[in-house]
């Protein structure tokens, strides 16, 4: 069944405080000044939702990033953020977070233009994640604590004083994808500064504009010069320079899994520290007991939140086969609410895809779909536009384990439907995948809910709801969807090293 094809893609314009910076000259954000770029390369803007050009931006050189890093390096190494009270950084933290409230509709609107997201998704989700994420951090800088004495346990008592001190490690690397350009860059500067990190930030090459902003922002805020530097440009030749650079002491990356096993390579070689936010195919279960008017909408939102360009994206769903029939029709049912448009239509919930390249690549994973004996229960194709990377919310059914559909990442509005007979197949199903990032289970059944929560490999799971992310709750993946955890008291730590310090008395 195709049921959304043809739908009228109107274009919406863009305000004055866009289009201003859209006009910014291609610069770099490195010691508290925006800078000329060494070279003359520059990258493009493209709105998802027309596929036009729309501005420019800086496609950082070596000695671009070699400079950003040398301005972190000196920032952090003459104490300048490390050094004062953690409270006046706590404080400074909140300011950048107020500051950023009073510019959120300017930076829903930047992502929409960017990204193709909704505006009102960005509105709703992006920009007060991001404001909550930096005060939920800032907490941190003053609770964290610095020393805690521990009790030699093979000497005497009072031959030695011993403590054990938390430091900041130093200078922080840090790469973010696009689909939350802004949120993602605030995940991983907020928790670095709170430590007393600094901090070199490179966004994705398909989103830079909001953390061009928030770079403005940033020297708003009484944070002080070269403690956060950002630098666009390209992964492979910017990304990869700071990722080996020898004075950066820790990476952190959100991104595909195979990107990920790059730069923990590249980074192994200097030992840096590293954490990795990467990919996932995550399961969303759904028991029997579940009202199918209730799981039909809520696992279509699973899959096709942010276009599905969603790490979490609960992208295989497991219905219980004596419900299967009727899940999938309220699903179904669903999905004209997930109809695209363009970013800025305030009737929107779902947009384009990010790019021409993503929208080849989801296209593309559902021909080998079809290919391989899928069917299609909903969408499968795109609807007519003039431009933009549209695709409509697919379902696919008839699957087998083996398909690339059921194995693969395919970051997009796809997701493939299949029946489950009892709890423990479903959890081998559920776990036969290299990925562990999350999973989804539905039912008020408490003790099926436990039970399987406990048995499936992944970071987080959620019950009865998706995509539930909070500052105060560790996020990561189990397998190949990552290393080390993010938020939480963890998120910080992980900016930290552990100094034990004996002295004998
Ligand atoms: P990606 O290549 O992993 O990009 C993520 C970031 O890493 C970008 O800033 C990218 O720079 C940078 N990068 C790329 N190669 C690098 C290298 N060798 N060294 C250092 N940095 C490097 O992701 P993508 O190409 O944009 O998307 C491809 C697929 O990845 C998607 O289809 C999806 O399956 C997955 N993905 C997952 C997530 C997630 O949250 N788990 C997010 C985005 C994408 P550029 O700006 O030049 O690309
Ligand atoms: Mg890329």
């Amino acid at each position: 069944m195709t049921v959304m094809t043809n739908v009228k893609l109107e274009q919406f314009p863009y305000s004055e405080a866009a289009k201003k910076a859209l006009a910014r000259k291609p610069q770099l954000f490195i010691d508290g000044e925006w800078v000329d770029s060494t070279g003359g390369a520059t990258l493009e803007v493209i709105d998802p939702s027309s596929g036009k050009v729309v501005s420019h931006f800086v496609d950082a050189t070596n000695d671009d990033v070699d400079r950003a890093v040398a301005a972190a390096r000196r920032a952090f190494d003459d104490g300048r953020w490390s050094d004062l009270p953690p409270m006046v950084r706590e404080g400074m933290l909140h300011k950048l977070a107020d500051i950023l409230a009073a510019h959120a509709d300017e930076l829903a609107e930047l992502e929409a233009i960017d990204n193709g997201k909704p505006k009102g998704m960005a509105a709703a989700i992006d920009v007060p994640g991001a404001i909550g994420m930096i005060h939920y951090m800032a907490g941190w800088a003053s609770k964290l604590g610095g020393a805690e004495q521990i009790e030699p346990s093979a000497t005497p008592r009072g031959l030695f004083h011993s403590y054990v001190r938390r430091e900041p490690i130093g200078v922080a690397a840090q790469i973010v994808p696009w689909n939350f350009p802004l949120l993602m860059a605030v995940l991983k500067i907020a928790p670095a500064l709170t430590a007393g990190c600094t901090v070199v930030l490179k966004p994705a090459e398909q989103t830079s504009l909001t953390a061009l902003r928030l770079a403005d922002l940033i020297q708003q805020s009484g944070i002080p010069n070269g403690v956060v530097n950002i630098i666009t440009g390209n992964g492979h030749t910017a990304g990869d320079r700071l990722v080996r650079h020898p004075d950066v002491d820790k990476v952190a990356f959100t991104g595909s899994t195979e990107v990920g096993k790059i730069i923990n390579k590249t980074a192994t070689d200097s030992l840096k520290r590293v954490t990795l936010e990467l990919g996932g195919k995550s399961p969303v279960i759904v028991l029997p007991d579940v009202d199918p008017k209730v799981a039909g909408p809520g696992t279509a939102q699973a899959i096709f939140f942010n276009s599905g360009q969603v790490c979490v994206a609960g992208s295989r769903l497991y219905a219980h086969k004596s419900v299967f029939d009727s899940v999938l029709e309220n699903f179904v049912e669903a999905s004209s609410f997930w109809q695209p448009r363009a970013s800025l239509d305030p009737a929107g919930h779902m947009g384009p895809l990010v790019s021409d390249e993503q929208f080849n690549r989801v296209m593309g994973y559902i021909e080998q779909g079809k290919k391989a004996g899928a069917s299609v229960a909903v969408g499968g194709d795109a609807p007519a536009s003039e431009g933009g990377y549209y695709v409509n919310p697919t379902v696919l059914v008839d699957v087998k384990p083996e398909m690339s559909v059921v194995r693969e990442e395919i970051f997009g509005p796809v997701v493939v439907a299949q029946r489950f007979d009892d709890l423990d197949e479903v959890a081998r199903q559920a776990n036969d995948t290299r990925f562990g990032l999350a999973a989804g289970i539905w039912t008020n059944n408490l003790s099926a809910m436990h039970k399987l929560a406990g048995k499936l490999k992944a970071g987080t799971v959620w019950g009865n709801c998706h995509s539930m992310i909070d500052p105060a709750l560790p996020f990561g993946g189990y397998k190949e969807s990552g290393l080390g955890r993010e938020q939480g008291r963890e998120g910080v730590e992980a900016y930290t090293e552990l100094k034990s310090v004996i002295i004998a008395l």
